[in-house]
């Protein structure tokens, strides 16, 4: 055992620390095919008191801590940068400490997953409005709100899920423990309000990609579930990507509020049709881009009226037909919003090719962004043909360059996934390790492409962190102040360290 292991051991039971091999390199991923960090222990730990001691045993080792949700980062975010440092696996704290039906406001701890936490509202006739990310059957709370998630289902009504945070339990990285917004006054019994006592300091730790502080309890803002919905899919004619533009645009115009709202492109209906994941649309004989919207209601009227008002601003447009209504008929809005589909669709196209990851640039934008940014990515893909090629040549099957279903979000803008699918190190009686150099320079590339349309990154992990500093994307006094605030809250660049080039290398 290390001096490590042995100075933790006094904090937390053996149970629940680990220096196994094994144990570190099941830790050392997330999903992309590319980043890995081999942690040196992994910690379990159960409350806010242990991991407090952790982090004071971290700085007074100068050890690196990175916190560890669901795991489910694209960007290499919930694993260490570099060979090093304490894994803080936050999964034992799945909880639910408090429901309080007569405010709707739901206190769990920070590892709990959306999906067991909505599991649990359901017998309430409750849920959490924005679902979390569409990887919430495994996705924490305390990662999502450290993303500012969104995507997981009701993101067009309520928007990322830090919209609705009311307060946080946090560990800061020298082991203080604070509570933000309304537990801000020691006399106030339960989390109740965001803002207020101050400043929103809760607001510091959304988004923050686990380098402000451990979040350890989270309230959230709960609804009633609308009793009334209904749910549209239509196949679009030319054109979709801008269509489709134009669609979520009148939405916003008009003032109709729709649950969710999406469009999936030409290319990914096509191949996913061929790979056996669209089932419902095989039958299909222009397989062009689809839009689906969910709509809710307390009264069948209500849930009339806004349906008759989507269909007009849909049917509308050019060459637009309306899907059965039926999941077997094409209905994919039907899947999404009442088989749970909103957490099975990405869990799905990860696994579009085996074998095959995406490499993802994952980001909100404006709706009128988006058309543009597809048609720069198509161009993106023809100028880099050479490098894609020569893994097309080893593996046999050429990456694919496009973007994932388009959701519209917050205000008048969309959670745009765009990226390339592409193979990690290929063996085929021999390793092709010049994949995996080949894949990181693409996946710069088009991260820095994207990065230029101007658009907004809320996952940002270890790859997009360190991107935004390498390409000079943050404006300097932007940075410097960030800066400023890493250093006070944590002098010894203890928590996620080299994220945003804070520390480490
Ligand atoms: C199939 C799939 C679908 C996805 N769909 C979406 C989507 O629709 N929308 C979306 O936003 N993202 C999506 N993602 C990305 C990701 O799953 C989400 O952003 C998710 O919210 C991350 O949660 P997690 O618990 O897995 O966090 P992790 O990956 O474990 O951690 C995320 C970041 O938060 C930090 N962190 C985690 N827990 C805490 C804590 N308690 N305190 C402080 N910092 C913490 C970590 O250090 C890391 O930087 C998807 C990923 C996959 C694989």
């Amino acid at each position: 055992m290390s001096e490590l292991y042995q100075k933790i051991e006094k904090v937390l039971s053996s149970k629940y620390i680990s220096e196994d091999l094994n144990v570190r390199h099941a830790y050392s991923r997330n999903v992309d095919p590319i980043l890995q960090g081999i942690p040196d222990i992994i910690v379990r730990p159960k409350d806010a008191n242990e991991i407090s001691e952790v982090l004071k045993i971290a700085n007074e080792n100068n050890q690196p801590v990175y916190i560890r949700g669901g795991g489910d980062c694209e960007f290499g975010g919930s694993k260490p940068i570099g060979d090093n440092g304490i894994l803080l696996d936050m999964k034992r704290m799945n909880n639910i400490l408090n429901l309080d039906r007569d405010n709707l406001i739901i206190t769990v701890e920070a590892g709990i997953s959306w999906g067991k936490v909505n599991d649990y509202l359901a017998d309430f006739g409750l849920y959490t409005g924005c679902m979390g990310p569409g990887s919430g059957m495994t996705a924490s709370i305390g990662g999502g709100i450290s993303h500012h998630s969104v995507g997981g289902g009701g993101c067009a009504k309520y928007g990322a899920c830090t919209n609705q945070l009311v307060s946080l339990e946090v560990v800061l990285p020298k082991g203080d423990i604070i509570e933000t917004g309304s537990q801000a006054n020691k006399f106030s019994k339960n989390p109740f309000n965001r803002f207020g006592n101050g400043p929103d300091l809760a607001g510091l730790f959304c988004g923050d990609n686990g380098i402000l502080g451990v979040k350890t309890k989270i309230s959230l803002q709960i609804f009633p579930k609308p009793k009334f919905a209904n749910y549209k899919t239509f196949l679009l004619g030319r054109k979709s990507a801008e269509v489709s533009s134009e669609i979520f645009s009148d939405i916003r115009y008009r003032g109709i509020e729709v649950y969710d709202a999406m469009y999936i492109m030409d290319l990914l209906v096509n191949v996913g049709c061929q790979q056996g994941l669209f089932p419902m649309w095989d039958s299909l004989k222009r397989k062009r881009g689809i839009f689906f919207y969910t709509v809710q209601a307390n009264t069948e009227n209500e849930l009339e009226e806004k349906t008759k008002q989507l269909d007009e601003i849909i049917l509308n447009k050019k060459k637009v037909e309306e899907l059965g209504t039926e999941i077997s008929e094409g209905n994919f809005a039907k899947w999404h919003y009442v088989e749970q589909g909103h957490w099975q669709t990405y869990h799905n196209l990860w696994g579009l090719y085996p074998a095959l990851e995406p490499l993802t640039a994952e980001c909100f934008t404006p709706i009128n962004t988006y058309p543009s940014i597809l048609a720069d990515l198509d161009q993106w893909d023809i100028e880099n043909n050479e490098d894609i090629q020569k893994i097309t040549e080893i593996t046999g099957v050429r990456p694919i360059t496009g973007s994932g279903p388009i959701l519209l979000i917050d205000g008048s803008n969309v959670e745009l996934t765009c990226g390339f699918t592409s193979f990690g190190p290929y063996y085929n009686g021999e390793y092709h390790e010049i994949i995996e150099e080949i894949n990181l320079k693409l996946w710069k590339s088009v991260l820095e492409r994207v990065t230029k349309h101007g658009v907004q990154w809320y996952m940002m992990g270890d790859m997009m962190s360190r991107m935004m500093v390498e390409i000079g994307a943050y404006p300097e006094n932007f940075y410097e102040f960030m800066k400023s605030i890493k250093k006070t809250l944590d002098p010894n660049s203890i928590l996620g360290r080299g994220k945003f080039h804070f520390g480490g290398s």
